[in-house]
């Protein structure tokens, strides 16, 4: 058996086996294989394995890889620049990465141009670490409200980025306040804003984000191993 089909076979029974602990059904976790630096072969291999879901960090890397490989669809995980959102446009089922006012208008006057709507997530720095991206807890509610109220994007939920732990129970208080967020923001009923998808969870710590509500993991390393980056080798 190939060594991808190996994990990616591993990772969905840890995601079942996490789901079914909290009394959640496992069919309602996305998986989506974060494939950064990995070669488009290795995509092409999983999607034949029937994964569907992929996520990116780089904007060339994503539309390189889409162009090539359309048939699967690909989600924007990483810090995204604004002056690269008219390349995105298009070639992304979903922005998790909005950390900004800023970027938020610039997809929506893009999108405009375009004649798209634009499904994105807010992305909430969920420990408050100064190296990280996203709006924090206080932040969340004004800036949901304010980028929810732009023509051309709908917001469909929360990216939560936690801090890089090797004990996962180190971060179930954050997961748990994500959630808790998003249901939050759910209850107030505000236009044009469904707080349907909760992405949370990597590697180290996706089983633990599971049993606090996660409907989307970002997997990378457990399904196509360490990432090797230039410059990294030596
Ligand atoms: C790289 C990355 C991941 C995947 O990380 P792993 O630890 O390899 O699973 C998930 N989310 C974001 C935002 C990332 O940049």
């Amino acid at each position: 058996m190939s060594e991808l089909k190996t994990n990616l076979e591993n990772v969905r029974r840890r995601i079942s086996e996490a789901a079914e602990r909290a009394g959640r059904d496992p069919g309602e976790i996305c998986l989506i294989a974060v494939s950064k630096t990995k070669p488009l072969e290795m995509i092409q291999e999983m999607a034949a394995l029937g994964q569907q879901e992929f996520g990116e960090n780089y904007v060339s890397e994503l539309v390189e890889k889409q162009e090539a490989f359309p048939d699967v669809s690909y989600h924007m995980i990483g810090h995204l620049q604004t002056n690269k959102v008219k390349k995105i446009l298009g070639k992304t089922v979903l922005i998790h990465s909005v950390d900004s006012w800023h970027l938020a208008e610039t997809i929506s006057r893009e999108a405009g141009k375009k004649g798209i709507i634009q499904p994105i997530l807010l992305e909430i720095n969920g420990g408050n670490e100064p190296s990280k991206y996203g709006f924090s807890f206080e932040e969340a509610e004004d800036a949901l409200r304010k980028i929810a109220a732009l023509p051309g994007i709908r917001i469909e939920g929360l990216m939560g980025v936690a801090p890089d732990v090797d004990d996962p129970e180190e971060n179930r208080v954050i997961f748990r306040k994500l959630f808790q967020l998003s249901v939050d923001i759910g209850e107030k009923n505000i236009d044009n804003v469904r707080m349907k998808i909760l992405s949370m969870g990597m590697t180290n710590d996706f089983e633990t984000a599971i049993e606090e509500g996660a409907t989307h993991v970002r997997i990378g390393t457990a399904l196509f191993g360490k990432r090797i980056y230039r410059g990294d080798e030596l």
